[in-house]
């Protein structure tokens, strides 16, 4: 799997990764979803160079012009909730994406245990398609690994891109032993740790209860 880690290089991108940790700007839930879609927008711009691009003839008012353009089937999967807003980011760019939505949860067998329920599958067929699976925290790892497993049955993509917004260096070496070779990881950043209900530190919290409000 090869790791693009975005803030590597410095770029307005980490003013929006600084305002979605910053418990300030936290309490505009707006800005929240806001930022986290301008976060996916600059993963489509960065994942898009490594597409396969294919020659067309454009017709402009005064002649043609050859363009490349990306020539990907793409099919666009995120994790509800919190993958959401990172979604409408990502398809404000690939806009003729299909799309799946998966749900998964952490169900708690004690404070600190818990197990991933992945519940709500809606996804087209993936066979050679381009799929790119969005989990804006990338924690454990479990959850997209989980989800994974189960779109297997939808067919098996020709590669694979994995959008996230913040990752741990602990889950980062989970899913490297999982997704097979053809596998691109494209984070935002990277924080160093997980607490022991498994978030990450400093993270920003509970990326679904920002954008969406807390739950029961
Ligand atoms: N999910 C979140 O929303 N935040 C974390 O830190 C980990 C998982």
């Amino acid at each position: 799997m090869i790791v693009n880690i975005l803030d590597a290089k410095k770029s307005i991108l980490n003013k929006f990764i600084s305002e979605i940790r910053d418990v300030t700007v936290q309490k505009d839930s707006m800005r929240f979803r806001r930022n986290i879609g301008r976060i996916g927008e600059i993963i489509s711009y960065e994942l898009s160079k490594s597409l396969v691009f294919e020659n067309n003839a454009v017709t402009t008012p005064l002649g043609t012009k050859i363009v490349a353009t990306p020539k990907n089937d793409i099919v666009l999967c995120s994790i509800l909730r919190a993958g959401l807003p990172l979604h409408e980011g990502l398809l404000n760019y690939f806009d003729d994406a299909e799309n799946g939505f998966i749900s998964a949860y952490r169900k708690h067998i004690s404070e600190t245990e818990f197990e991933i329920k992945v519940e709500y599958f809606a996804s087209p067929n993936l066979d050679n398609k381009t799929l790119i699976l969005a989990d804006p925290m990338l924690a454990t790892g479990r959850s997209i690994t989980a989800v994974y497993e189960g779109l297997k049955k939808h067919g098996i993509p020709k590669e694979i891109h994995l959008a996230c917004v913040i990752g741990s260096t602990e889950g980062i070496e989970y899913i490297k032993d999982y997704f097979p070779e053809n596998t691109k990881l494209w984070i935002g950043t990277v924080d160093e740790k997980l607490n022991d209900h498994g978030y990450i530190v400093p993270g920003l919290g509970d990326a679904g209860d920002l954008a969406y409000g807390v739950k029961l």
